[in-house]
């Protein structure tokens, strides 16, 4: 029989270790899970916290809510935040979190298959400021991450779709050959999420668990994010393209990233041109323009992860063979961007 996930929180909560329970929802996460929960959890004593959704409310504005909101139930050092929702929602709250009265613990659970493979683990909280994603933020553990795919049920396909893009980057960083690339493809995405959810997340949290503060391994896992978060930034200011969400743009960076992997370090080619195929059954790739490109490479080069104006890339030598810290020339990523389109 499957384990109840939710019995070390009641146990938790239960131990009288917490002054005060809030739990933060977004609209959609406030209509469509916050029932689920209390029926599963049983808990019925909380404070709820209500934030709007969206990546365009992943700012500090949206803290300003949050803490406004503690502060008016008296929040204390002893008082837990239970963060319930995407990958938005547990970025912000972890950062709200982590932030308030010097830090408060916090638990997740994620209710996107984006969240419950990646973004609700591993401590890195924050938001988005002036159009550059994530660039406030804090490494902050939560106390405990509970996966529960029921809440999956009530997303829209776009949305759990979405989440894919990270799953995919997962099977490439990974060595083990059961879970790699070649694999992950043979599996339904919507039939076997349980397994998808409970395998790639934990590519993740090894890596993590080896380099909490991403001085060194942990890097792999931007893979992908270099180009594709200066394009989903990109995407949130154009007025030609409407926005991307987090894995659509996430594509465009494995896509390109892999692209670059092939010209400077004989990634092979056929293995790059069998994940653009395979995405573009599940994402819809949009076609970039010079002018877009040129404006998506002005936003990379601020993007946090460079040191000088040198712009740093994870790239791969092959499936599960990662490499850090590689410098690429703007006349590679025009290219890279030049063969995503074709
Ligand atoms: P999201 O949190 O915006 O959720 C997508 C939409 O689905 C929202 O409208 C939300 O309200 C709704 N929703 C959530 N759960 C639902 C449910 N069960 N049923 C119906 N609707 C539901 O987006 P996301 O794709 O989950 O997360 C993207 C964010 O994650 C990005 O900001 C990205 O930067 C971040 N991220 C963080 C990390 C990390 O390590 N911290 C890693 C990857 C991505």
């Amino acid at each position: 029989m499957k384990i109840d996930p939710y019995i070390s929180l009641t146990e938790k909560i239960n131990s009288g270790e917490f002054t005060s329970i809030f739990i933060l929802v977004d609209e959609n996460t406030d209509q469509l899970c916050l029932d689920l929960f209390i029926k599963k959890s049983k808990i019925n004593s909380f404070n709820k916290l209500l934030i709007p959704s969206g990546e365009q409310n992943k700012n500090i504005e949206t803290c300003n809510i949050i803490w406004d909101q503690l502060n008016f139930h008296k929040a204390d050092r002893k008082s837990l935040l239970i963060n319930l929702g995407g990958g938005v929602l547990t970025d912000i709250g972890g950062f709200a979190a982590s932030t308030y009265l010097r830090g408060i613990k916090f638990i997740n659970i994620p209710t996107t298959l984006l969240g419950m493979v990646d973004a609700a683990h591993g401590g890195k909280t924050g938001v988005d400021f002036k159009l550059i994603k994530n660039q406030i933020g804090v490494f902050s553990e939560p106390l405990e991450v509970i996966l529960d795919n029921d809440y999956l049920k009530t997303l829209n396909k776009e949305e759990f779709i979405n989440g894919y893009a990270e799953v995919v980057k997962h099977s490439l960083l990974t060595d083990k050959t059961s879970l790699g690339f070649n694999c992950l493809i043979k599996l339904d995405l919507f039939e076997d999420s349980e397994f998808i959810i409970e395998s790639y997340s934990k590519i993740k949290n090894d890596i993590v668990k080896s380099d909490k503060y991403e001085s060194s391994i942990r890097k792999v896992l931007n893979f992908g994010h270099t180009i594709g978060h200066a394009v989903e930034s990109y995407s949130h200011m154009s007025d030609r393209i409407t926005d991307l969400k987090h894995g659509e743009a996430i594509v465009i960076g494995l896509i390109t990233e892999l692209y670059i992997s092939y010209k400077l370090h004989s990634f092979p080619l056929e293995d790059v041109l069998s994940v653009k195929n395979h995405l573009s059954d599940y994402f819809k790739l949009v076609t970039l323009t010079d002018d877009d490109i040129e404006k998506i490479y002005n936003l990379m080069v601020y993007d946090k992860k460079n040191k000088g104006d040198r712009i740093n890339f994870v790239l791969l030598k092959r499936m599960g063979k990662p490499v850090l810290d590689q410098s690429v020339t703007k006349q590679l990523f025009l290219d890279s961007l030049t063969f995503y389109n074709e």
